[in-house]
């Protein structure tokens, strides 16, 4: 069974309604949520004229691959109604894996753990709630550590 830990956001229309949507979605497509994190009102990252954000994370318990949970995942947003206009824009639900078991993926279109996550405390935050002692396969350092790496920075 492979460990996999989602990163979710939201900032347009209903947002709650949008996360409890993708997170019934993850659910009934062959990965078990079995850890939530509580969820955040954060201020938007990079381009940062636009609503606030909703974001939080899970753990899920899958037999899919790294790359059948980001075709999922895909799928998953758009079924939500995801409108993406432009990178960082407003959006309705994002879906990003982080982890995915302790393995390295680095590839065009995959790469996991996610590349900006340590630079995101809107990430590390929820991770810290459901994993704060998983070591990050290539910064080699604790969740909780990244956290408090990024706080004095
Ligand atoms: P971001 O989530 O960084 O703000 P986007 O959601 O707009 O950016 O990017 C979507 C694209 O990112 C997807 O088409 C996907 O192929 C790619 N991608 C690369 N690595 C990951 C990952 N770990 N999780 C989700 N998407 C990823
Ligand atoms: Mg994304």
């Amino acid at each position: 069974m492979n460990i996999v830990y989602i990163s979710f956001g939201s900032n347009i229309g209903d947002r709650e309604k949008a996360i409890e949507e993708a997170l019934d979605l993850i659910d009934q497509n062959q990965m078990k949520i079995t850890k939530r994190s509580n969820i955040y009102e954060t201020e938007p990252y990079g381009y940062t004229e636009q609503p606030v954000f909703l974001n939080g994370a899970v753990e899920v318990e899958t037999k899919l691959t790294c790359r059948e949970v980001l075709e999922k995942l895909l799928n998953i947003e758009k079924e939500v109604g995801r409108v993406r206009k432009f990178k960082w824009g407003p959006r309705l639900i994002d879906l990003d894996i982080i982890f995915f078991n302790d393995e390295i993926y680095d590839e065009e279109d995959l790469k996991v753990p996610h590349t900006d996550m340590q630079n995101r405390d809107f990430v590390l935050k929820p991770l810290n709630e459901l994993c704060p002692d998983i070591i990050h396969p290539v910064l080699k350092k604790t969740i909780k550590e990244l956290l408090e790496d990024l706080k004095m920075s």
